[in-house]
């Protein structure tokens, strides 16, 4: 006999999980929301610069007590010529995008309130220990649906033995610190050097910051904390001290892959860093994972969760386009005067119209004519085009849609 209500297990705690546990708390079809997170959300850490945007997707007031400790304006973007140059050189380009509204948080508190107001509503969480890949597969015996918001290498996949699938396609190295930061406070700034690449100072108040640096391109440092040391002194923000620093890859895959976000014999669904989804060339994956839990819950309510994959794919397209043509302004040309060019181009902007909007980047670069002949023409830089227009730009999209 067909259950009339079905339970749902969360593995995985963090930004992910808490929306995916908040959607579905509220679904009348749903009886128990479990939440599965290692940490104990007291003592919770995590490896993230913290700018959120979109933040009206997170259902608590924003208030310094919940975390939303800086509501910034934007963000500066400076281009150099290289890592290699005077200390008083003027940037080749100074631009701002906008941001409205954003945030540059304290993660850990926002996680921690926003899981003390889903144990109020009902929600059952069990922190601090780690869900081995046996007690995994009791999970996903015992519930009707499983969220797999572990992050990445996830465990729906290290449980498959296919965590090769996971390849890091951006290193980064980030840390909190203190200073004097009210000459920037409220337009967090970002550092362009002529790698692939950027370093940046995210303050949180006049006295403390994230700060950070992370690499997409092939060439990496020897040694990554030599070089965060490095880009602090020449950025002018504090070096942090090495036992603060964290170290973490941003996945480059297997998203979009319907066969690894979905797993329709057992239920399993990939959110999240998990499913790889978080930004291909500037890393941002914070309103990326609260996207897709909200969208596969959605699609839960109506009794349609096996489209996931596919809406999945329909949500994220414009960004994964997006993103390789970016990716391309750098990797293709490793030109920094280039690169200033369009940086200038896309000034005042938002954030979300230079992630998610390809025509109106596009726009904003055919209006300086000069960057854009230079920008395309380059063959690598005419294949992303087609590429990414065909829908061929990383991976072979093997859904029918
Ligand atoms: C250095 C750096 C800076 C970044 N800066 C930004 C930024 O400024 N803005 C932004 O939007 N994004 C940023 N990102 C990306 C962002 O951090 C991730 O995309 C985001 O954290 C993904 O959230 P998630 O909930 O899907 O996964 P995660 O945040 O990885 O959370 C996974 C959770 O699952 C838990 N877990 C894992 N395995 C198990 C298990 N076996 N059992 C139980 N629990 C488990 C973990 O403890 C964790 O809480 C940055 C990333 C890095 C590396």
């Amino acid at each position: 006999m067909k259950k009339s209500k079905s339970t749902a297990a969360i593995i995985g705690g963090s930004v992910t999980g808490l929306a995916a546990a908040t959607r579905l708390n509220n679904l009348d079809a749903i009886s128990q929301v479990t939440i599965y997170e290692r940490q104990k959300y007291d003592e919770k850490r995590v490896d993230c610069g913290e700018a959120i945007n979109d933040t009206t997707l997170i259902p608590l007031e924003k208030t310094p007590e919940n975390g939303f400790v800086n509501n910034i304006d934007g963000f500066q973007l400076r281009v150099y010529e290289s890592t290699y140059r005077r200390l008083e050189a003027y940037p080749l380009a100074t631009s701002s995008l906008r941001c409205d509204p954003g945030y540059i948080c304290e993660r850990d508190a926002v996680e921690r309130q926003w899981a003390n107001n889903l144990a109020s509503s009902g929600v059952e969480l069990r922190t601090g220990r780690s869900v081995s890949p046996a007690e995994y597969a009791d999970i996903v015996e015992t519930y009707d649906y499983i969220i797999d918001a572990s992050g990445q290498p996830s465990l729906t996949l290290k449980s498959k033995g296919k965590t090769e699938e996971y390849t890091g396609d951006m290193v980064a190295l980030n840390a909190t610190v203190e200073g004097d930061f009210s000459a920037y406070l409220n337009r967090p700034r970002i550092f362009f050097e002529g790698y692939v690449g950027y370093a940046w100072s995210f303050p949180k108040s006049e006295h403390h910051a994230n700060v950070g640096i992370g690499w997409a391109g092939d060439q990496r440092p020897d040694d990554y904390f030599d070089a965060l040391k490095s880009a602090a002194k020449r950025n002018g923000f504090p070096v942090p001290e090495r036992e603060q620093v964290n170290i973490a890859t941003i996945p480059k895959g297997p998203s979009l892959n319907p066969a690894n976000v979905y797993v329709p014999e057992e239920n399993v669904f990939l959110v999240g860093d998990a499913a790889g989804i978080a930004n291909r060339y500037q890393g941002e994956g914070i309103c990326q994972g609260i996207r897709s839990a909200y969208l596969l819950t959605e699609l839960i309510a109506v009794g349609n969760e096996s489209s996931y994959p596919r809406e999945l794919y329909k949500l994220m397209k414009s960004e994964y386009r997006l993103a390789h043509l970016m990716r391309g302004a750098w990797v293709e040309h490793e030109d920094p005067e280039l690169l200033a060019a369009i940086t200038e181009a896309l000034a005042g902007l938002t954030i979300d119209e230079i992630t998610r909007q390809p025509t109106t980047v596009i726009r904003h670069v055919l209006s300086q004519p000069m960057t854009a002949a230079k920008l395309i023409s380059n063959t690598g830089m005419i294949k992303r085009l087609y590429d990414s227009y065909t829908d061929s730009w990383e991976y072979a999209i093997t859904h029918s849609s």
